[in-house]
C-alpha cells in the first residue's frame, strides 16, 4: 500500500556563508557590502536590503561548526530512511566547493575539511555505534554537463538516462555505484571522481566548473530487531509503510551532495560560443530547480498542479530527493566584495525563494 505524503509541508532549510577576502581582494582593497548579525539570522546587503534565513555564517565561521550547526543534525533522517540533499549554490568563486568538500579534495588537512568527509565520518561512526541493523554503503558521483549526465566514476562518458521505479525511485541507468567500507573508499571515489569532473576556466576562477556535480551516498540498512521496525521509508512523495513479512526488515535512503554550477549571469562572464551556450544550459538548470523548490513550497505556485521535475536534467535526477518527506539544505555562499553585490543579491533572492521563512515580514526583499 502507497500512501500520498503531504507535499506542502516540504521546505527547503536554506544557510547563507559569507567567505572571507581572497589574498588578492585584499590587495585590491576591496570594500565588503555584507553585514552578518548571527544572532537574528540576518544578513544586510549594501545599506538597505535585509534577508533571514535557518542560518548565517560569517567570514569566520569554521567548517566544523558549519558542518556541526547546520549539516550534523539532517544526518539522522538519513538512518530513518528519508532523502537528503545537501546544495552548495552561488557564485563562481564564492567558496561553493570550499564549503562541500574543503577546496581541494586531494590535499587539505583536517582542519579544512568540508562537508563530504565530515558526513562520511559521523556516517561510519553512527554505523559502528548500531547493534540493531547491519548498514552497507555505496556511492555514485556523477556530473551534469550541458545537460548530460555524465558518470564520473563509469568507464565511458555517455549520456545518461533517468527513470522512475514502480515505487517512485529515481533510477540513473547504468550509473555506477561502488560499495565502501570505510571512510578511506568514500574519500578514495570522491578524489577519483573529482579528477575526472569537467572543469572550464572561465575569467573569474580558473578552477571553478561549470557542471553540476552529484556525490551520492545510498544507505541501506537490515534492521535485525523486528519490534523496533515502527518506521516508513519515503520515496518522493510516496511514504512505503515497511514490509513486515520478510524476515528482517529493510530500510534505504539516499544522501546527495550537489555543488551546483555557478549561478553568475552570462554577461558577466564575458563567454561566447560554445561557453556561452553552456552558461545558458546551466542557468535553465538552477532555474529549473528554483521552480520546482518554489511550486513544492507553495502548491499557488504550481501550474495545472504538477511540479516541474521533467524541465530539467538536474531537478529528474533529484525526483525523489525533492518534496514529499525529504530532507533539504541550501547551502548559499556570497562573496564580501562589493563588485561582486549585484551576483551576490541574485544568491540571496534565490535562497529566500527557496526557504519561504514565513515569519516576521522582511524589509526590501523583492
Ligand atoms: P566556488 O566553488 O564557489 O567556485 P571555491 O570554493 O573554489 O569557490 O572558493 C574560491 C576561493 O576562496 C578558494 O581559494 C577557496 O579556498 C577560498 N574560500 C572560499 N571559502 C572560504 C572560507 N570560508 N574560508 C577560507 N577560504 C575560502
Amino acid at each position: 500500500m502507497k500512501m500520498l505524503a503531504n507535499e506542502s509541508e516540504f521546505r527547503v532549510k536554506v544557510a547563507v556563508r559569507v567567505r572571507p577576502f581572497l589574498q588578492r581582494e585584499k590587495n585590491h582593497e576591496q570594500k565588503s557590502c555584507v553585514t552578518i548579525h548571527p544572532q537574528t539570522n540576518q544578513i544586510i546587503l549594501g545599506d538597505r536590503r535585509t534577508f533571514k534565513y535557518d542560518f548565517v555564517f560569517g567570514p569566520k565561521t569554521l567548517q566544523e561548526e558549519l558542518y556541526r550547526t547546520s549539516v550534523e543534525p539532517m544526518l539522522t533522517n538519513v538512518f530513518d530512511g528519508y532523502n537528503v540533499t545537501i546544495f552548495a549554490y552561488g557564485q563562481t568563486g564564492s567558496g561553493k566547493t570550499y564549503t562541500m568538500t574543503g577546496g581541494n579534495i586531494l590535499s587539505i588537512g583536517e582542519k579544512d575539511f568540508g562537508i563530504v568527509p565530515r558526513a562520511v565520518k559521523t556516517i561510519f561512526d553512527t554505523i559502528r555505534s548500531r547493534k540493531d541493523s547491519q548498514i552497507t554503503i555505496s556511492a555514485s558521483y556523477l556530473e551534469i554537463y550541458k545537460d548530460d549526465i555524465i558518470d564520473l566514476l563509469g568507464v565511458n562518458d555517455k549520456d545518461l538516462d533517468v527513470r522512475d521505479d514502480a515505487a517512485g525511485n529515481t533510477i540513473v541507468i547504468g550509473a555506477s555505484e561502488h560499495t565502501c567500507h570505510s571512510i578511506e573508499d568514500v574519500v578514495g571515489l570522491l578524489k577519483k571522481g573529482s579528477n575526472v569532473r569537467h572543469t572550464g576556466a572561465t575569467q573569474m576562477n580558473d578552477e571553478s566548473s561549470r557542471s553540476h556535480a552529484i556525490f551520492t551516498l545510498y544507505i541501506e540498512q537490515r534492521l535485525r530487531d523486528k519490534n523496533s521496525t515502527n518506521v516508513q521509508a519515503s520515496f518522493d512523495g510516496l511514504v512505503k509503510p515497511l514490509q513486515s513479512t520478510f524476515d528482517e526488515s529493510y530500510l534505504s535512503a539516499k544522501l546527495h551532495f550537489v555543488d551546483l554550477a555557478g549561478s553568475e549571469r552570462v554577461a558577466r562572464t564575458q563567454n561566447t560560443g560554445e561557453r556561452f551556450q553552456e552558461s545558458i544550459r546551466i542557468n535553465s538548470g538552477l532555474l529549473a530547480l528554483g521552480n520546482v523548490v518554489s511550486a513544492l513550497s507553495d502548491p499557488k505556485k504550481r501550474t495545472g498542479g504538477h511540479i516541474p521535475y521533467r524541465d530539467s536534467k538536474i531537478t529528474r535526477l533529484l525526483k525523489d530527493s525533492l518534496g514529499g518527506n525529504a530532507k533539504t539544505l541550501m547551502i548559499t555562499c556570497v562573496s564580501p566584495c562589493t563588485a561582486d553585490l549585484d551576483e551576490s543579491l541574485n544568491a540571496l533572492k534565490y535562497a529566500h525563494r527557496a526557504s519561504q521563512i514565513r515569519n516576521k515580514p522582511i524589509k526590501n526583499v523583492d
